[in-house]
């Protein structure tokens, strides 16, 4: 399995691009910012996305892809993610005020997209990946997802904080070859990233070396620019440095029979 981290930033700025992880060409977990560096071949080529949750740093860019594949040979793009955010992209996105119904056009017969609702405790499977759904505690109501096919299992937290749920139902999984999970926000920000659901290095670490065998590869994803630099130094501080990778904008990791878990990156490039 490829998987193509297009933007894994918590913010933009150069160089930076937010959640969009692009899985074997087809499948597309999150439409944040790195959607737009995908050539209009590629966008066309994706079949399905689905969605963590309704954060403009998440689905912005659905928006926008939408808008691309209008008027090319492009299937209906099918979107998955749970009824609490299709409420929001229909109420707030695609409800002909901040941008058209694409739903409904070119004609509602074949559209440009289909939304389709996500049960929390229902996998789904999209071609030959199977999603599982996973618990995540944040500002709304958002999930994680297991990626699987018949040859690995990765697993993405989504934008979450501590969720003890979170770590009960990655232990389900017999074998899992690596987990991106978040970190927002610096320690500092501790009480806030908790109100809000993020995680912090204190509590990150806490949680990593309590829940998930340390044999399992994690990277880091969606550090706030501003903070990139601080929260690098406070992981390194609280985290053995083979345990800390980062998933940087426009990595490729491959997973699966014959692959080993990238090199780790020891040198951050935050601009
Ligand atoms: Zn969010
Ligand atoms: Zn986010």
């Amino acid at each position: 399995m490829e998987l193509r981290a297009l933007g894994a930033s918590g913010s933009i700025s150069a160089g930076m691009r937010t959640t969009a992880l692009l899985i074997d060409d087809t499948l597309l977990i999150d439409a944040g910012s790195g959607v737009g560096d995908l050539s209009l071949n590629a966008l066309c080529a994706i079949t399905d996305v689905v969605l963590t949750h309704a954060h403009l740093d998440h689905v912005g860019f659905l928006a926008l892809m939408a808008d691309a594949r209008i008027g090319t040979v492009a299937p209906t793009l099918r979107v998955h993610a749970l009824p609490e955010t299709i409420q929001v992209l229909r109420e707030h996105l695609f409800n002909d005020a901040l941008w058209p119904d694409f739903t409904a056009l070119p004609s509602p017969t074949a559209p440009v997209l289909s939304l389709h609702p996500v049960a929390r405790t229902e996998g789904l499977t999209l071609g030959t990946h199977h999603i599982t759904p996973l618990p995540a505690q944040h500002a709304i109501p958002a999930m994680g997802v297991a990626i699987s096919t018949a040859e690995t299992c990765v697993a993405f937290s989504g934008d979450t904080g501590p969720c003890p749920e979170l770590w009960t139902a990655l232990q389900q999984f017999e074998h899992l070859d690596g987990l991106i999970i978040e970190c927002a926000l610096p320690d500092r920000l501790e009480r806030l990233a908790v109100q809000i659901g993020h995680y912090t290095p204190r509590l990150l670490a806490k949680d990593l070396r309590q829940h998930l065998a340390p044999e399992i590869p994690v990277w880091i994803s969606h550090l706030k620019p501003s903070e990139a630099q601080q929260i690098a130094f406070e992981l390194a501080e609280v985290l053995p440095t083979e345990r800390i990778r980062y998933l940087r904008c426009g990595e490729k990791l491959h997973f699966g029979r014959g692959c080993t878990p990238h090199a780790h990156i020891s040198e951050l490039d935050f601009q």
